[in-house]
């Protein structure tokens, strides 16, 4: 299984300890596209940053390909990051002093065997757009972007965390789209954050 999840516990300390993900359980196979749902504070981010090894769990085990993810060194924790897992937030990241093109290419040289970053422009409809800077782009444009970011390293996990939950209906879906096609053309295992009824349908 690709991913795996056994009872897995998170509690944020503080004045008022807060038990956010109580014993979950949740297997996810190569090429899935899933969706996860759930009212706002109720620990949809939490998970997804546990996946994308942003984040520590407390109990309970996470593993990738039957690997233990559990106390990775930082240089381990990145050397995953940066081969299998791809991450888009809702707040689109792009490196703002960086054309379009530059922000891909930033990223494609993180790993040895990338994605072309033209057939990725091609693919996500951003060949208008390569020499632009983010700042001049619309919120959907701009997801696009962070979209073929996570994509060139042609990870085996696509994280997102709400990638549409600051876009109008015909950009969400436009997104969303070209998110299903990733997962169409290079099997990438998609999960995806939302409160939308719609983009669960997708999934
Ligand atoms: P969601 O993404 O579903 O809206 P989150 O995972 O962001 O929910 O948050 C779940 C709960 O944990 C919320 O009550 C939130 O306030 C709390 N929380 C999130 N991050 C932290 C943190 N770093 N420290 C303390 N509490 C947090
Ligand atoms: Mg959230």
């Amino acid at each position: 299984m690709l991913i795996e999840l056994k009872d897995v516990n998170k509690t944020y300390q503080g004045a008022q300890p807060l038990h956010v993900l109580k014993g979950i359980d949740l297997t996810i196979g190569k090429g899935e596209f899933v969706s996860i749902m759930g009212a706002s504070g109720s620990g949809k981010s939490t998970l997804l940053n546990i996946l994308g090894i942003l984040d520590n769990y407390d109990s309970g085990e996470y593993r990738i390909n039957g690997n233990l993810i559990w106390n990775l060194s930082e240089t381990k924790a990145a050397e995953y990051r940066n081969k299998m897992i791809g991450f888009i937030f809702q707040s689109y990241n792009l490196t703002p002093d960086l054309t379009v093109r530059e922000n891909i290419e930033m990223t494609a040289e993180l790993v040895q065997e990338p994605l072309s970053t033209d057939t990725l422009i091609e693919e996500l409809g951003l060949k208008k757009y390569e020499t632009h800077f983010p700042k001049e782009l619309s919120g959907g444009q701009q997801q696009r972007v962070a979209i073929a970011r996570a994509m060139v390293k042609k990870p085996d996990i696509l994280l997102c965390d709400e990638l549409t939950g600051a876009l109008d209906t015909k950009s969400s879906k436009d997104v969303l789209q070209r998110v299903q096609k990733m997962n169409d053309t290079y099997k990438t295992t998609v999960v995806i954050i939302t409160h939308n009824l719609n983009i669960a349908g997708m999934a």
